[in-house]
């Protein structure tokens, strides 16, 4: 179950997320940071790093932006 990125991140883009990920799992789209789902362990790092709480496990994104899933893992499919 990978973490994901979502709406409050396409207007921030803080970042942070990316220096705390043991495996390298966060990257930065043009659009927003984004988690490769084959790379992340769900070890929850990340989320407490974002300051616009944008972070979610799969299966606890809001519904509003449930898309995102699919968007997290069509960008790391693009690299
Ligand atoms: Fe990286 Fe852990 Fe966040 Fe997954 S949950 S993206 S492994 S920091």
């Amino acid at each position: 179950m990978p973490y994901v990125i979502t709406e409050p991140c396409t207007t921030t883009k803080d970042g942070a997320c990316v220096e705390v990920c043991p495996t390298g799992s966060i990257h930065e789209a043009s659009s927003q940071y984004y988690i490769d789902p084959d790379g992340c362990i769900d070890c929850g790092a990340c989320a407490p790093e974002c300051p616009v709480q944008a972070i979610f496990p799969e299966t606890e994104v809001p519904s509003k932006w449930a898309s995102y899933i699919n968007t997290n893992r069509a960008l790391a499919r693009e690299v």
